[in-house]
């Protein structure tokens, strides 16, 4: 026996009244699961995203020969200061830094990437003891760094990776900072009182306590800085 259509529509009017509230609830589920998939904001955070390998050729405190990288591609600059920094980050790398420096602006007008000239790695992000000239030493451009005008103008910016407030810079960035600084005292004839720390122009415990900062300061004093 069927039963009366009339006693078959209570369940159809059921059917449709579980659609009717589970489909708006199902499309709303995947949704979040879908946008759950999806990193929440990469794209605001470039500087994560460090370079599996670097894009020139290492220039490690091995060998006597100058990298080609390191010579400027654009008419030489007057300079008369090598200004040290530290990142005060664990890691990073010229590709990280000159993404975080990108957000930044001064007088409301934005960076044009990374402030410094010279970046020397500490092993994570970039190898350790490795030298990466950025943009703007190869264009021969005035830098970001020092907070005072004549040392941004004037000073080549060299940051190495690493926090040396927490601890000292790797043996390997020293070596390849050593020979950076020899090279570029000969080569743009730095006076002997232009070796200075970010901290001996501006407020700021950069480039950290634990930075050989007064060895390296004495040496270049005394032309004694060797590779
Ligand atoms: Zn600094």
């Amino acid at each position: 026996m069927s039963s009366p259509p009339s006693q078959r529509l209570p369940d159809w009017h059921r059917v449709w009244a579980v659609l009717a509230t589970g489909l708006p609830l199902a499309v709303l589920t995947v949704g979040c699961l879908n946008s759950q998939r999806v990193p929440p904001d990469t794209a605001k955070r470039p500087s994560r995203q460090l370079p599996a390998r670097p894009t020139i050729a290492p220039a490690r405190a091995t060998g006597n020969k100058t990298p080609s990288s390191w010579k400027p591609l654009k008419t030489v600059r007057r300079w008369n200061s090598i200004v040290l920094h530290h990142t005060a980050t664990e890691a990073g790398s010229v590709a990280s830094i000159h993404a975080n420096h990108l957000q930044r602006t001064t007088g409301g007008k934005p960076w044009l990437g990374i402030g410094y000239h010279f970046v020397v790695g500490n092993g994570k992000g970039m190898p350790d003891g490795y030298i990466e000239p950025t943009f703007r030493w190869r264009n021969q451009l005035q830098g970001a760094h020092a907070g005072q005008k004549d040392h941004n103008q004037h000073g080549i910016g060299i940051a190495l990776i690493g926090n040396f407030e927490k601890r000292p810079p790797t043996a390997a960035q020293l070596a390849s900072l050593r020979r950076l600084i020899v090279h570029l005292r000969s080569v743009y004839a730095i006076p002997a009182t232009g070796l200075v720390g970010h901290s001996d122009i501006k407020a700021t415990a950069c480039p950290g306590k634990l930075f050989p900062l007064a060895n390296l300061k004495r040496d270049f004093a005394k032309g004694g800085i060797t590779p």
